[in-house]
């Protein structure tokens, strides 16, 4: 008799596929979910302000297998649980793995709520096929992480600002040290509950524009939440922490891309002296297509009070436009955070300072997107990107 650990993964998976009535090789079928409530609760958090960002994992997790034989097998909610991967799993060695990052939210009526969820689900799609993963049908993920939240629905902290981090994942778990398409992957979803990204009010961040280090580049992979992405980024992460910059403001050959794991906005007043609202546009695959970055830019468009514009801008620019006293604001924008007010750029030796109302620690500008987005988020504010799961 094996012991679970050390089952092939086609023999630990194979009960997952075994009662699937998918119609094609890229279909899950909800119908099947077996859900296996765990009988080893995890010790939960006793104090939500004590959370630190993905440490701590709620109850359940979803698991979903693949093989190109049969296609998606039977879903499956169970305990949160190791893993067991033969060592020559493709994951390990090329890096085959995309991922997701989307919150769960309690609003003050206990109703719980994710947001514009099917952005993620699109993404997560994208992602899977530039490296050569197995798509799926994007309802049912969501039906997956739907049934998985409610289960867990006391790991979700209450309060502005605090929420369930959701992870999906995908990676090739074939056997094979070959670069080649998988034939077997798995995907799973895991929530971590997390606090405010700024506990006491915003930080403001001070950047480094450092052009020895390039983040993504045109025909790479920049455009897609890839695991590939990232472990390059910590090094010169750590370079400017040493030298007292919390985040990169990463450029190619001069043009402002993002900020850290975030997307970057700049409103200041352009050549013309408009008030604009700006970010680097998708068109060249280097920019990580965020959904905050989307919420921005269409709630920007609605109020309609300065021009919001896509386009590629330089950090000689910035510079440029900083010394001249045009930029008003600057941010980045993610999940995570919402948004980060910039306080300064430090670029070629020298440092550029942004305006940061003192009290507020951020401009009005990022501070209203803030609230209005937390606002949609939390359901004060009636918006269809607001998803009502109970
Ligand atoms: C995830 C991510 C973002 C933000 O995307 P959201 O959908 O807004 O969370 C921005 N840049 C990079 C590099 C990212 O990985």
């Amino acid at each position: 008799m094996f012991s679970k650990v050390n089952r092939p993964l086609n023999t630990l998976y194979s009960g997952l596929r075994r009662y699937s009535t998918a119609t094609d090789k890229f279909t899950i079928n909800v119908n099947s979910l077996v859900v296996e409530k765990t009988k080893t609760p995890l010790p939960k958090y006793t104090d939500k302000n004590k959370l630190v960002f993905g440490k701590e994992f709620s109850d359940h997790m979803v698991e979903v297998a693949w093989d190109a034989n049969s296609g998606w097998g039977v879903p499956k909610i169970s305990g949160y649980h190791n893993l067991s991967l033969p060592p020559s799993a493709s994951v390990f060695h090329y890096a085959l793995e995309c991922f997701e990052g989307m919150k769960a939210y309690k609003d003050a009526n206990g109703k719980i709520r994710l947001f514009r969820p099917m952005e993620n689900m699109n993404r997560l799609y994208k992602s899977a096929e530039r490296i050569c993963l197995p798509t799926f049908n994007k309802e049912a993920v969501l039906e997956l992480i739907k049934q998985m939240v409610l289960l867990d629905k006391d790991w979700i902290p209450e309060g502005r600002g605090y929420s369930l981090y959701l992870r999906p994942t995908m990676i090739a778990t074939q056997k094979s040290l070959g670069v080649g398409t998988p034939q077997t992957a798995l995907m799973f979803v895991i929530a971590s509950p997390v606090g405010p990204y700024y506990p006491e009010g915003f930080k403001p961040v001070k950047l480094l524009a450092d052009d020895r280090y390039v983040r993504a580049w045109v025909g790479g992979s920049g455009g897609f939440k890839l695991g590939s992405n990232y472990a390059p980024t910590i090094f010169p992460q750590l370079e400017a922490a040493k030298k007292g910059f919390q985040q990169v403001l990463w450029l190619l050959n001069d043009q402002i891309t993002e900020v850290g794991t975030m997307n970057m906005f700049v409103f200041w007043k352009n050549n013309d002296g408009q008030m604009e609202l700006i970010t680097p546009p998708l068109s060249d695959g280097t920019i990580l297509p965020g959904i905050t970055r989307d919420s921005i830019i269409k709630l920007a468009n609605q109020w309609g009070e300065f021009k919001v514009v896509e386009k590629n801008f330089t950090m000689s620019e910035l510079a440029k436009a900083i010394k001249e006293g045009r930029v008003k604001e600057a941010f980045g924008a993610g999940t995570a955070a919402i948004v980060s007010p910039i306080c300064s750029i430090h670029y070629k030796g020298q440092d550029y300072p942004i305006p940061i109302d003192a009290a507020k620690g951020a401009g009005a500008l990022t501070a209203r997107v803030a609230d209005t987005l937390m606002g949609i988020q939390y359901g004060e504010i009636p918006s269809e990107w607001s998803v009502v799961l109970n």
